[in-house]
């Protein structure tokens, strides 16, 4: 029997390692990078709701639950007026990601897993066959003080609690405290940026919670004792979408961010692990493409036989764009893309500002870029077949010239001003 491909994943937090420890369970080599060392603390709520024991189970990482909290009930508080006090719909795990991700990262390599911690990867935008991204969330390009997040977290010891999970929610963010374990509970904030308020740790939160009108869990906090080494916190997140971030295989955070207080980050980094993992076994075991499994990941096996949600002409998420274009420009086919604009701006030349776009694709497809004055007759400037480099088929043409950037993008400049008289379209064909 054929000794299976290894599969190389880069992060190391749940998303990363539960993959790990799945694919490790199905026989799959593995390697993963993670930056960080184990054990350390995260910004994290540490409860998870959405994700249960049979997941767990199937990802093989369920021993790692053995004496995590169950949490049944709830407070709420809108400022300073209490708002809610209920039973959960059904019970949340909670547990301290300082022993989740620790646990964790034992099981995969008790599993025959290889870790290398203290390993962070470059991303050069080349997509490489086996390469899985659960790097985390993305950072903010452009987050300014004013609309950036800053999430805060610490665990203490002796605090008095009204329920297993309490909310205290302010003008511009919020508060939770939950138990992980037998007397020690996890306080952890996310609050638009103020940079007006000093200080760091302890003072910087209950600046935030004064700041947020949520200052009456104050004097709970400070009878509590703080465990010094547990504070941690993160700034530069972005909530909105990035455009092209769907490229290659990414799960987790990496794959997306849901919007603050949804709370159910860690049950998508397992899902999307669970997800991930039968098609990368597939692929390590000779049975399909790379693209094929990245491909897989976005539906279940019963949407892979109906092709009228899975194939190449159906639409599955609606917004025009068959999933077969979806796939070739590496955007994905269940979140509505609305439709397909290559990044542009403008370069100065010689003869003034000239049109300039880029675009990701995927290398198994043929790729035509075509030209038109009149949206009538289209002339060839520029084909790729399954990846092989742009050719152009009019010797001497020199308005546009197409240049492969490295792996999945490419790079097309006009060389005529977008001031020219006469107005040029131009169009990317791709057959599968
Ligand atoms: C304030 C706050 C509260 C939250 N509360 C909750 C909650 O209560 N419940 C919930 O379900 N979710 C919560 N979340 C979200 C949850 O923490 C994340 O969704 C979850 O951790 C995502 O897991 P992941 O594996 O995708 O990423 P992470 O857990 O962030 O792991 C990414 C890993 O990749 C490593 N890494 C990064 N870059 C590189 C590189 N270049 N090379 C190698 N390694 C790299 C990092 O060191 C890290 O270990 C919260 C998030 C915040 C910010």
């Amino acid at each position: 029997m054929s000794r299976k491909q290894t599969a190389v994943i880069f992060g190391g937090g749940l998303s990363g390692l539960s993959l790990a420890i799945a694919l490790r369970q199905r026989n799959v080599p593995v390697e993963l990078h993670e930056a960080g060392n184990y054990p350390r603390h995260r910004v994290c709520g540490e409860f998870i709701a959405g994700a249960d024991m049979p997941l767990f189970e199937k990802l093989g990482i369920k021993s790692a639950f053995d004496d995590a909290l169950s949490l049944k009930t709830t407070v709420w508080h809108c400022g300073q007026r209490q708002v809610l006090d209920e039973q959960l719909p059904s019970p949340v795990v909670s547990i301290s990601r300082y022993t989740l991700d620790e646990r964790l990262s034992r099981i995969f390599t008790e599993t025959g897993g290889v870790l290398h911690c203290g390993s962070r990867i470059q991303e050069d935008g080349v997509e490489r066959e086996g390469s899985v991204w659960s790097t985390g969330r993305r950072l903010a390009n452009q987050v300014s003080s004013k609309n950036g997040w800053i999430g805060l977290k610490c665990h203490m010891s002796g605090l008095s609690m009204k329920s297993d999970l309490e909310f205290y929610i302010g003008r511009r963010g919020y508060l939770g405290i939950s138990p992980v374990s037998k007397d020690r509970y996890n306080v952890c904030a996310l609050f638009r940026v103020n940079s007006g308020l000093p200080g760091t740790k302890q003072d910087l939160l209950y600046g935030y919670l004064e700041d947020n009108g949520i200052h009456n869990v104050r004097a709970r906090m400070e009878e509590a004792k703080v465990d010094p080494e547990s504070w941690c916190a993160v700034a530069g997140m972005n909530y909105r979408k990035v455009r092209n971030e769907n490229t290659g295989m990414r799960i987790g955070d990496q794959f997306g961010l849901i919007a603050p207080l949804t709370g159910n980050g860690m049950s998508i980094a397992f899902v999307s692990a669970a997800l991930a993992a039968p098609s990368i076994e597939l692929w390590a075991s000779n049975k399909c493409t790379w693209q094929e499994a990245i491909r897989t990941i976005h539906f279940t096996t019963e949407e892979l036989l109906d092709l009228a949600i899975s194939g190449d002409e159906a639409d599955a998420d609606f917004d025009g764009l068959p999933n077969g274009i979806e796939y070739v420009l590496l955007s994905n086919p269940r979140i509505p893309s609305g439709f397909f604009a290559p990044n542009n701006s403008l370069s100065v030349n010689e003869m003034g500002d000239a049109f300039v776009y880029d675009f990701s694709r995927n290398l198994d497809a043929t790729i035509t870029i075509e030209e038109s004055v009149d949206l009538t007759a289209w002339t060839v400037i520029a084909t790729s077949v399954n990846g092989s480099p742009f050719q152009t088929p009019l010797q001497g043409y020199t308005t546009t010239e197409v240049i492969e950037v490295g792996g999945n993008l490419v790079n097309v400049r006009l060389s005529s001003p977008v001031t020219f008289p006469t107005g040029k379209f131009q169009r990317i064909m791709v057959v599968r």
